[in-house]
């Protein structure tokens, strides 16, 4: 049995480093938490701890000054390196959603590495607290939906907390170094291991000093392999400098370079020869040999953990890499993202009940597997044709089932949602609603499916974060709509950004459909365009049907006669659809 002093209590980074060192080194671990960097320290002098654990570096962050400079100060020998993924999940109490979220709390070191993840969530405040797992043991013990914690898995198993969000850090590639130290005696290769050196000097602020110090290293053919400084207080400008080399102290090469640098620096602390990590950091997926722990065992950690690509902090549950193998959003007997092409069809706008019962026996006669048609519409005149309200909603819902067909129809406030989704198939959020975030939330908490539309003037990142908050209320049911942006160009009615389409499919793991109408708006590109749909791959594409588009009250310009649904269907039916467009890259 051994024991190993940590900085914190049950969770934290520092006690899984110091478990999975241990247990590798085939010794039965057990773990002592301790409230500061000091008493990991006194604990190994009064012999209450075999080993310590302390973090040096960060990959995002850089050094973490305290603990070297613990190390220098009380003269504890590193004995070996640990790299641990440091891989943050936002964890709260049962019941919690991201969007009720208030405060964060997390160790000062996470709260940098998830700067992106925090800046996603403007009504979140971070709040530092000593280590992850004091931060995931303080949002259980509050038991508030308001607060959550950023902390490893492991916290959320120890504090039985939910997770919110996965894998927030702005790199997902992003570790922390640890040093296990002892009190004592140097320590001496344990094994075929390389071996590392850490050493502090500080230098005259001189022309030439630094280069002078390096090349010592340089002609005894050692690797620097850290160099970072800060300002040395109360010595004029000098500076101090945390350096790590390649070799040990024993050797003699790195020997001659230190007693070189000791006569260029003005001090130089060598705090000590290690055996480096080898391999990828802990609990990263491309890990290979990690100390000596246990192949198989890592192995089988390596299948659970994502993707190292595409997992975006900001969007943790629409990210590709939350779901690799993608979503299938069932609408009715409709399977968006199944290998099946959706075409919706109807009209611009509900106009009458013979209108839409026309339109949507029209459109199924002719090959389309749901019917559009707009009740409320979110027209840029207040004096054009408005929809027809409730009355409109009925009368689509009674047309689809005349055709057997599942419906959408715009919502354009929180209060239409519960009533329209009792109705309807399928909620749509219109361009102009794309960022209403209230109203995103309520189409989340309905649960109902969600055809999402990419607004006027929106990036890719943003109609992600828009599904983001739709999901994050609970609702997986979202299908994406690209329908055109706004560009310089005025010779269309918007700019149809087909690339969006593959730039989606492989950040998101959710369907992606494209309205070509409100694309183009002019009636005969529509059909080039709806070739392209499909040779793009996307899962399906809606269009604007009228049976008499002359007297349409709403886009008539763009909208197509049944005949011409007919041409664009034929065309689509002899065309495979494109699965390339779903590799994500390695
Ligand atoms: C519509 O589909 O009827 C509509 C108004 O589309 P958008 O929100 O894309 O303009
Ligand atoms: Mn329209």
């Amino acid at each position: 049995m051994a024991t190993a002093v940590y900085q914190g209590v049950d969770g934290a980074y520092s006690q899984l480093v110091a478990q999975e060192y241990l247990q590798s080194a085939g010794l039965e671990a057990a773990t002592l938490g301790v409230a500061t960097y000091r008493e990991i320290a006194t604990a190994l002098a009064g012999q209450r701890a075999d080993v310590g654990v302390v973090p040096v570096e960060n990959a995002i962050v850089g050094t973490v000054r305290d603990g070297v400079d613990l190390l220098a100060e009380f003269s504890l020998r590193p004995v070996a390196e640990v790299l641990m993924h440091t891989d943050h999940h936002l964890l709260g109490v049962a019941g919690a959603s991201l969007g009720d979220v208030r405060e964060v709390l997390a160790h000062p070191l996470v709260i940098a590495e998830c700067g992106k993840f925090l800046a996603s969530l403007p009504q979140a405040r971070a709040i530092p607290c000593e280590d992850t797992g004091v931060a995931a043991r303080e949002v259980a013990r509050r038991g508030s939906t308001s607060i959550a914690a950023l902390a490893p898995q492991a916290a959320a198993r120890a504090y039985g907390l939910i997770e919110l969000a996965s894998h927030c850090s702005d790199d997902p590639r992003t570790y922390s170094r640890f040093l296990v130290v002892r009190a004592g005696e140097p320590s001496v290769p344990s094994g075929d291991a390389p071996r590392k050196t850490s050493l502090i000097f500080t230098l005259a602020d001189a022309p030439g000093a630094l280069a002078r110090c390096l090349t010592h290293f340089g002609d005894a053919g050692t690797n620097v392999s850290k160099l970072e400084s800060k300002p040395r207080l109360g010595h004029g400008t000098d500076h101090t400098f945390y350096c790590d080399l390649d070799g040990d102290v024993s050797e003699p090469r790195v020997a001659a370079a230190l007693d070189a640098l000791r006569k260029d620096a003005r001090s130089v602390t060598v705090i000590g020869s290690y055996d480096a990590h080898v391999g990828a950091p802990i609990g990263s997926i491309a890990q290979s040999v990690v100390l000596h722990v246990d192949h198989v065992v890592q192995q089988r950690r390596q299948k659970a953990v994502l993707p190292a690509t595409a997992v975006s902090a900001s969007h943790p549950r629409v990210a590709r890499a939350t779901k690799p193998e993608g979503t299938v959003v069932q609408v009715g007997d409709v399977r968006f993202g199944d290998g099946e092409f959706v075409i919706i069809a109807g009209p611009c706008a509900v106009e009458s009940r013979e209108q839409i019962i026309e339109a949507a026996l029209g459109v199924k006669a002719r090959g389309a597997t749901m019917l559009r048609g707009g009740a409320f519409k979110p027209r840029t005149s207040p004096y054009a044709f408005q929809g027809l309200g409730w009355e409109g909603v009925a009368l689509l819902a009674e047309a689809g089932r005349a055709a057997g067909l599942p419906t959408v129809s715009e919502v354009m406030t929180i209060d239409q949602v519960d009533r329209m989704a009792a109705q309807v198939s399928m909620l749509q959020v219109g361009a102009r609603n794309m960022q209403n975030f209230d109203l995103l939330k309520a189409v989340g908490r309905s649960g109902h499916p969600v055809l999402l539309k990419r607004g006027l003037s929106a990036t890719i990142d943003e109609v992600m974060s828009a599904a983001e908050y739709i999901m994050s209320e609970g609702n997986p049911n979202v299908v994406l709509c690209e329908r055109g942006i706004r560009t310089f160009e005025t010779a269309t009615r918007n700019t149809l950004d087909l690339s969006a389409v593959p730039v989606l499919r492989e950040r998101t793991h959710l369907p992606v459909i494209v309205d070509p109408s409100h694309g183009v708006g002019v009636r005969r590109w529509v059909r080039p365009m709806c070739r392209a749909i499909k040779a793009v791959g996307a899962h399906g594409l809606i269009v604007e049907v009228h049976p008499n588009p002359a007297e349409a009250k709403s886009d008539k310009e763009q909208a197509q006669t049944f005949d011409d649904l007919s041409a664009i269907v034929g065309d689509l039916l002899g065309m495979p659809l494109d699965h390339s467009a779903t590799e994500v890259p390695a």
